[in-house]
């Protein structure tokens, strides 16, 4: 069966990562910003390998020149997520490409981004949350910027602050400072750990920074007593199955280890991450969870109610995406 039509709650994606490469090179030709060697023959972006991919990923931000392009990027991104079935999405929003963390460039971004979201919502039915993003190989003071430009816009829309980037840049308290400046504004926060690091690093990044999600987090499975106390403290795992395929994290679908993660009774949510980089969809992660492991919509039914238990939005948003997700037949 396909699961394109059903309901499905999306927490883990990158507004930039998420970026059409057709709509990337044709912003970049209206701008004559040549950035042809990101892309191959067919049009798709190239790289070999996770560090090629954080250059080409910073590439194809090179023609997202202001608010403007990004409000165009998110209406392409939502239509996107939207006929795979998507009803909820976060996206992770930096704000060192949107403002280079200047709190008031970085407003002019989000009231963009919160407009194209808003007319998606009434127009394809689809409900956006952003989570401002902290990368991690620029440094500590640059996430502080963006931890402050987070604070700064706290609301409906920015409901929640995390970092993506190399993972294996410096440790995790040493972005203490950031987190803590974000949960002491109200943030729900989360981290990338446990995707290219080892269990201590989703360890520290549990105990250092106070999350209550990690992103990825596939490596938790390395130490049975972390495991332990991640169910304990519900920590919830982002998981991105094609994502850690598509750059080699995992050596294919087969040897994944979302399975085990539930099995080991973790919470464990499906994402995409970066969908045109990974040549996937919601709809490809779901397929193939299908076939790899034998998942049904009763999985998947189950997938969605922890994602959206998990989502960072208030209870009244979180009730309409309920609504939504009952009505799979
Ligand atoms: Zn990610």
């Amino acid at each position: 069966m396909t699961y394109q039509s059903m309901p499905k709650v999306e927490i883990h994606h990158h507004i930039e990562g998420a970026a059409p490469p057709k709509f990337i090179a044709s912003l970049a030709r209206e701008k004559n910003i040549d950035i042809s060697r990101i892309f191959d023959a067919d049009g798709n972006y190239a790289y070999a390998g996770f560090a090629e991919f954080l250059s080409t990923y910073e590439a194809a931000c090179e023609p997202l020149t202001g608010p403007q392009e990004f409000y165009r990027l998110t209406k392409a991104i939502l239509e996107e997520a939207a006929e795979h079935g998507v009803v909820y999405l976060e996206t992770f929003i930096s704000p060192d490409f949107c403002g280079g963390g200047d709190v008031s460039a970085w407003r002019d971004y989000v009231a963009a981004i919160e407009q194209a979201a808003t007319e998606a919502e009434r127009d394809a039915g689809i409900t956006l949350r952003g989570i401002a993003t902290a990368v991690r190989h620029f440094g500590p003071d640059n996430a502080k910027a963006s931890s402050r430009c987070a604070a700064e816009t706290k609301g409906d829309f920015i409901t929640g602050f995390g970092m993506g980037g190399a993972e294996t840049h410096l440790r995790p308290r040493d972005f203490a400072y950031a987190y803590d400046m974000a949960r002491e504004a109200g943030l729900q926060l989360t981290c990338h750990a446990g995707e290219w690091g080892g269990s201590d690093m989703v360890a520290e990044t549990i105990h250092d920074l106070g999350v209550n999600r990690i992103g990825h987090g596939i490596h938790v499975m390395q130490d049975p007593k972390l495991v332990a106390e991640a169910v304990e403290k519900d920590i919830v795992f982002e998981v991105c199955p094609g994502s850690n395929v598509s750059l080699g994290a995992v050596t294919g679908w087969d040897a994944h280890p979302i399975a085990a993660m539930r099995d080991a009774g973790l919470k464990v949510t499906v994402s995409t991450d970066d969908p045109p980089f990974f040549h996937t969809t919601m709809t490809n992660e779901f397929t193939m969870l299908s076939n790899t492991f034998g998942w049904d919509t009763a999985d998947f039914d189950a997938l969605n109610q922890t994602a959206l238990e998990a989502a960072y939005c208030d209870d009244e948003t979180r009730a309409k995406i309920a609504k939504k997700l009952g009505k799979v037949t």
